[in-house]
């Protein structure tokens, strides 16, 4: 792509919101800073000049070494649910917020450097991030962006030249994620906990203008506000449900009011189609398995509705009488995206409710047959639908749940031609597979390669384009490949 001169805009009006929301942080120094990852497009989208790009300047920014005068870093104030504990003050223990860029389309992005240095919330911790995480992140997220999912973005990644201990010595990395904004229910939580109502409609204020501007004419503008964040994360859950997404840890922290999926830490796609399936080592009890992941969105807007209560209504049981009905909405509007979802990944493109049977019985059969929910779809997805026959062992229910779905297919106008294309269109041929994440993050941790993790960020990027160099990538791991357990 040529070298297109665009106005490159930058803001900081995080920074004129209230002292009490964010602390100014510079990041520390490392030593031997190195291009790990550069995500150009992205940088065309943000107009981010040449000169930060595969530059010095570029390594210098991206390290934390040195800033340029547009930059302003600072750490924000939030707290969070961990599991189901309430902390007061979490905040970004190992991140900065360093400008707001106003896109190329108009739309403003937050640059932030992920593992920049301790700030005043490190709370004990280093500030750092190894290079592990960083990989993972950087390719789930823009993996997550190809498949249409709303996410945060990587821009850039680079390791440090550093040691960072966790279990054992990794090589430090740090990740530039970009993001419509890093304000969560976390953030809410803790604004409300000041006690101050000014502040608490001030900084709501704040958000109504940056993300959901439509508010303003509402007749309670903040009570629409809570809905259209509820009805955002009922949309993005919906999307990862129907696509085997887990995002590992759903706390009040790593979730954003404009929708985004944010912080993929111990993050896994689902092989074997299991609703109890968890991955992260952390999760003991299976807070955020898979099939809990829609409970765990509601129960984490219910913080938020709290935290927005004072908002909603002077009287306080009117407020909850509001936000308890805006809650309720929840399960409705999730089920409809997950319908939707669902019947389009089955080629229906008139979803009716007797639909959610066919949904639910193919579910059980994957579940009982152990079959890989994202392989199982990308076959049915083929010109021979019933070749995915191959993938059950109880070829009789398999037999009857394909003639089900064969007479609804066929009460529709599309042509079967038709039908695949559109099939293909939202059943990916390839989704981030673990093991692949894995075997890229080994690579390049014990032997500085980054060829695996380069090809992987090639190829995930077209994650509905089945190209014949990239079947390895389409098929489930053999059980000595299997990554059941990952870590943040
Ligand atoms: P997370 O589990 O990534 O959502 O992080 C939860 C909290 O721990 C946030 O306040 C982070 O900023 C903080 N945190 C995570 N890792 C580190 C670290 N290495 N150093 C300092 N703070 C951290
Ligand atoms: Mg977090
Ligand atoms: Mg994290």
């Amino acid at each position: 792509m040529s070298a297109t001169i665009t106005p490159f805009i930058v803001e900081h009006s995080y920074q004129q919101l209230p002292a009490s929301l964010f602390t100014a942080c510079q990041p520390t120094v490392v030593s031997a800073p190195e291009w790990l990852a550069f995500n150009q497009p992205l940088a065309d989208d943000l107009g981010l000049p040449e000169q930060y790009r595969a530059t010095e300047a570029g390594l210098q920014l991206f390290s934390g070494n040195n800033l340029p005068d547009w930059c302003q870093p600072l750490a924000m104030a939030y707290a969070g649910h961990q599991f189901a504990n309430y902390v007061p003050r979490l905040g970004d223990g190992r991140a900065l917020l360093l400008a707001e860029i106003i896109s190329c389309g108009g739309q403003r992005y937050d640059l932030q450097l992920k593992g920049a240095g301790p700030t005043p919330f490190s709370r004990g911790g280093d500030g750092r991030s190894p290079l592990g995480p960083v990989i993972r992140e950087y390719l789930v997220s823009e993996a997550m962006h190809a498949l249409g999912v709303p996410t945060t973005r990587a821009l850039a990644a680079v390791s440090t030249g550093e040691t960072v201990y966790r279990d054992e010595p990794q090589p430090g990395a740090i990740l530039c994620r970009v993001a419509k904004s890093h304000i969560r229910i976390g953030t809410f939580q803790y604004v409300a906990s000041l006690n101050d109502p000014e502040l608490l409609t001030e900084f709501t204020d704040y958000v109504i203008a940056r993300h959901y501007p439509h508010c303003v004419t509402q007749s309670q503008p903040y009570l629409a506000l809570l809905d259209a964040i509820i009805a955002a994360q009922a949309a993005t859950v919906a999307h990862w449900m129907s696509l085997g997404f887990i995002h590992g840890v759903m706390n009040t922290d790593n979730m954003t009011i404009s929708g985004e999926t944010i912080d993929y830490g111990p993050c896994a796609f689902m092989e074997a189609y299991d609703e109890k399936t968890v991955f992260s080592a952390i999760d003991r009890r299976g807070r955020y398995a898979f099939g809990n992941q829609p409970a765990v969105a509601q129960w984490n807007l219910t913080r938020l509705a709290e935290a927005m209560l004072p908002l909603l209504n002077t009287e306080q049981a009117e407020a909850i009488q509001l936000a308890t009905a805006a809650l309720e909405n929840f399960s409705q509007l999730y089920h409809l995206n997950y319908r939707q979802r669902m019947a389009a990944k089955l080629g229906l493109t008139n979803p009716a409710q007797d639909d959610d049977q066919l949904v639910t019985g193919l579910l059980q059969l994957l579940q009982q047959d152990k079959v890989d929910y994202s392989q199982f779809f990308s076959q049915l997805s083929q010109q021979d639908p019933a070749s995915a026959g191959e993938l059950f062992n109880n070829k009789s229910s398999w037999q009857s749940w394909l003639q089900t779905w064969q007479v609804r297919t066929s009460e529709q106008s599309l042509t079967n031609t038709q039908r695949v294309k559109a099939m293909q269109q939202v059943n990916p041929a390839l989704i981030p597979r673990n093991h692949l994440i894995q075997q890229a993050i080994n690579q390049a941790t014990e032997h500085g390669d980054l060829s695996l993790f380069n090809d992987l960020k090639h190829a995930w990027q077209h994650p509905f384009v089945s190209k014949p160099e990239h079947l390895a990538f389409s098929q489930p791991a053999t059980a000595a490949e299997r990554v059941n357990q990952t870590f943040c």
